[in-house]
């Protein structure tokens, strides 16, 4: 395992194979960064590392597309690998085996660094010398409510009583050189630690740390259950404690190696409008919402920093790449404590993470005697639907593992062929988070709606499986050899 120390030895990884793009012309960080690396998505380019921007001081450099799909023939997730610690070539099967096996380890608490060991500290800013107005902080879409001061950055926050420290990435907009906002969800582990200062009256201290480890955000975007913390997972996940260390003005570790640390509170009320925002679904719709204000107290900073971001929007970016694995391997975890038999879970990164695909092993019926297509199915619900990645996962397939659900193709042929046009299906009441689109808007808005799963599985037919017809699966292997043989 190959464990990135911090941003910058993973973008020299990067450079290494092509995948960095070093943009030395001046690029304005309104709009035109952000533009830019909507534009690398969108064409399958190196992530875009901007080296020149406009109006902000030497050396500070904006980094678009940290974990987007690679532009590298035949490692398309290369990106999100090489964070987790993984082959560049890793599947997305493996990604999610990767991260559902650390949840099954013990987890391990991060070690806390002298300050004189942590690189963050470089620079440590206070008072009115702590202001945004010194970063290039971008301008991501022209509809924005702002400027986004936190796409890719992890908000540390922890709950009055000091039991549970949690690190979660939520949008952050930018109000003043002071102030910024942002969503603070109640449903989301940042709205509930809120929740807990906003009680007792008393504003939340928060850590916004951008860069570090490249894993952070990754594991910051991802699905793990209330109260657990994301730093000792990540232990778990690289077999080693991270490095933290504690801030300069409130009580809370940040990443040692991050790029760019900001410091302060969270006010106990929602007063300011926040927004509009192009998310995750790949819209620009113009919902705001009120949401509490973070004041800037104190900044430290690495020489030099890199100030990551993403640009939300049509599929594929980061909002799909991070979101998508973290909640598959959430589900997987969970339906295997069920004690279902499955093969993988994916949230293909076209569907927005708004379906997640489950798969079962041909000899499912082995493991689960008696039980009908339609009791698997329901089963799947019943796990899902009672744990917090119900909510991320509005509909659900259930399908035979020789459907890749990471495969567009074997998807949209299962899809059509195997899901009923109008049965084979049960619902749930649940939770409904704003960001999902294919709700109507007042489900979105009071949170009610229902979440669905498909039984997809192929019938047991005259006591055997339906084979496909393939060159693999409908002739006999002397008539495969002779025609490959020939070269055909
Ligand atoms: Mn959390």
């Amino acid at each position: 395992m190959t464990w990135y120390p911090d941003l910058r030895s993973y973008l020299e990884a990067l450079d290494a194979v092509g995948d960095l793009e070093h943009v030395t012309r001046e690029v304005d960080w309104d709009l035109e960064a952000a533009a830019a690396t909507r534009l690398s998505y969108e064409r399958r380019e190196p992530a875009p590392l901007f080296e020149n921007v406009t109006g902000c001081g030497e050396g500070f450099r904006l980094l678009g597309a940290p974990a987007a799909l690679s532009s590298v023939p035949g490692k398309p997730y290369m990106r999100i690998a090489l964070s987790l610690g993984l082959a560049a070539d890793a599947t997305p099967a493996e990604i999610v085996e990767h991260l559902a096996r650390a949840r099954k380890r013990p987890l391990v608490p991060p070690r806390v660094v002298p300050a004189d060991q942590a690189p963050c500290k470089q620079n440590i800013l206070l008072g009115d010398d702590a202001t945004l107005d010194r970063f290039p902080i971008p301008r991501i879409h022209q509809d924005d409510g702002g400027r986004y001061a936190n796409t890719w950055g992890v908000i540390v926050a922890r709950t009055p009583d000091g039991r549970w420290t949690n690190w979660s990435i939520a949008r952050m907009q930018m109000l003043d050189g002071k102030h910024l906002t942002g969503l603070v969800i109640p449903q989301q582990h940042l709205g509930m630690i809120w929740g807990e200062w906003a009680a007792i009256g008393e504003p939340m201290p928060f850590a916004l740390a951008q860069g570090g480890v490249p894993a952070i955000p990754v594991i910051g975007g991802a699905a793990l259950p209330a109260g657990v913390d994301e730093a000792a997972y990540l232990g778990a996940l690289s077999g080693e404690p991270l490095d933290v260390v504690r801030c300069e003005t409130i009580d809370l570790e940040v990443p040692a190696t991050a790029e760019i640390v900001i410091e302060g509170h969270l006010s106990v009320t929602r007063h300011v409008t926040e927004g509009p925002f192009a998310e995750i679904h790949g819209y620009a719709f113009d919902d705001t919402t009120l949401e509490p204000e973070y004041t800037v107290e104190a900044i430290t900073h690495r020489d030099d920093p890199i100030w990551p971001f993403v640009v939300p929007g049509r599929p594929i970016d980061e909002t799909h790449t991070v979101c998508g694995p973290g909640t598959s391997a959430e589900a997987l975890t969970l339906l295997r404590d069920a004690g279902l038999p499955i093969t993988t879970a994916w949230q293909p990164l076209n569907g927005a993470t708004h379906i997640l695909v489950v798969t079962a092993p041909q000899d499912w019926r082995e493991t689960l005697p008696e039980v009908s297509t339609a009791e698997f199915a329901h089963r799947v619900g019943a796990v899902l639907r009672a744990n917090r990645v119900g909510p991320l996962c509005p509909v659900t397939y259930l399908l035979d593992d020789d459907i890749d659900p990471s495969v567009d193709g074997d998807l949209i042929w299962a899809l059509g062929t195997r899901v009923h046009p109008t049965s084979r299906k049960k619902e749930w009441p649940g939770t409904v988070l704003p960001w999902y689109s294919n709700y109507t808007d007042d489900e979105r808005v009071t949170g009610h709606g229902s979440l669905v799963v498909h039984d997809g599985l192929m019938p047991a037919r005259g006591g055997r499986y339906v084979s496909p017809a393939t060159f693999a699966d409908a002739y006999p292997e002397a008539i495969r050899n002779k025609v490959l043989a020939a070269g055909d």
